[in-house]
C-alpha cells in the first residue's frame, strides 16, 4: 500500500540510494555540466532525512512530499533543486490529505510533478532533461491504471520507463540547461537529471515492495 509508511520508505531509500550513487551523478554532469549533480542531490536528502522527526505520526504521504520539496528547494539550489521542488510540491497538492494512494491518485500525482517540471523549465520530451525520465514514467503510469494495475505494479513500471527514458538520453543533444552550450558534444552521455529522477523513481517503488 502506498501511504504514509511507504512514502517514509520511500524518502529513506531514496537518501540511501542518491548518496550510492553520488559518484556516478558526478560523474555525469561533469561530462555534460558542472559536476555538481550527485553532491546536490545527496545534500538535499540528507536535508530531507533530517526534517523528517518534524512530521508528526498522523502525516500523510502529502505531508510527507511537502517537507521534500520545501527542504529541496531551500537547499539543493542550481536547476534541479527548484525544479525537483516543483515536483513534489505538485505532487503534493495532488496528493492532498489523502492517507493512501491508489493507481489513479498515484497518477495524478506523477502527472502532476511532471507538469510542474515542465511549468518551471519548459523542457520538451527529448530535450535531454529530467523530463525524459519523468514522461515515459508518466505514460507508463497511465498505461498501468489502464490495466488496472495496484499501486505497486505502477510504481514498478514508472521506474522500468524512466530507467529506459534515461538511457535513451544518451544520443541527445541537449536543448536546456548547462548541457545546452555543449552542442553535439553532449550527444553520447546520459543527462544526470534524468538519471537521479529515474533513481527516485525506483526508490519509489522498492519502496512499495
Ligand atoms: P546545474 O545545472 O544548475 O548545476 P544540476 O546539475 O543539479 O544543476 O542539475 C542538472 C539537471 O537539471 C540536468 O541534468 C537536467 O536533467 C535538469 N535540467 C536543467 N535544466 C532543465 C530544464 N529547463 N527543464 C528540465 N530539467 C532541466
Ligand atoms: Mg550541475
Ligand atoms: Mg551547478
Amino acid at each position: 500500500t502506498v501511504d504514509a509508511a511507504w512514502a517514509r520508505n520511500w524518502i529513506t531509500t531514496a537518501a540511501e540510494v542518491l548518496a550510492e550513487h553520488r559518484v556516478e551523478l558526478i560523474n555525469l554532469d561533469r561530462e555534460i555540466g558542472d559536476g555538481d549533480h550527485g553532491e546536490n542531490m545527496d545534500r538535499g536528502f540528507q536535508a530531507v532525512l533530517e526534517r523528517m522527526g518534524e512530521l508528526p505520526a498522523d502525516a500523510t504521504p502529502g505531508d510527507v512530499m511537502k517537507i521534500v520539496a520545501t527542504t529541496l528547494i531551500s537547499t539543493v539550489g542550481g536547476a534541479a533543486g527548484p525544479l525537483y521542488g516543483t515536483a513534489f510540491l505538485k505532487a503534493a497538492l495532488s496528493a492532498g490529505a489523502a492517507p493512501e494512494l491508489d493507481s489513479s491518485a498515484l497518477l495524478a500525482a506523477l502527472t502532476a510533478a511532471r507538469d510542474g517540471i515542465v511549468l518551471r523549465g519548459k523542457a520538451e520530451l527529448g530535450d535531454k532533461t529530467m523530463i525524459d525520465a519523468w514522461t515515459p514514467a508518466v505514460d507508463a503510469a497511465a498505461a498501468a491504471v489502464a490495466a488496472g494495475s495496484d499501486a505497486s505494479e505502477l510504481l514498478a513500471a514508472a521506474a522500468g520507463a524512466a530507467e529506459a527514458g534515461a538511457v535513451a538520453t544518451e544520443p541527445l543533444v541537449a536543448r536546456k540547461g548547462r548541457a545546452s552550450y555543449l552542442g553535439e558534444r553532449a550527444v553520447g552521455h546520459r543527462d544526470p537529471g534524468a538519471q537521479s529522477s529515474a533513481l527516485l523513481l525506483r526508490a519509489a517503488a522498492t519502496a512499495a515492495g
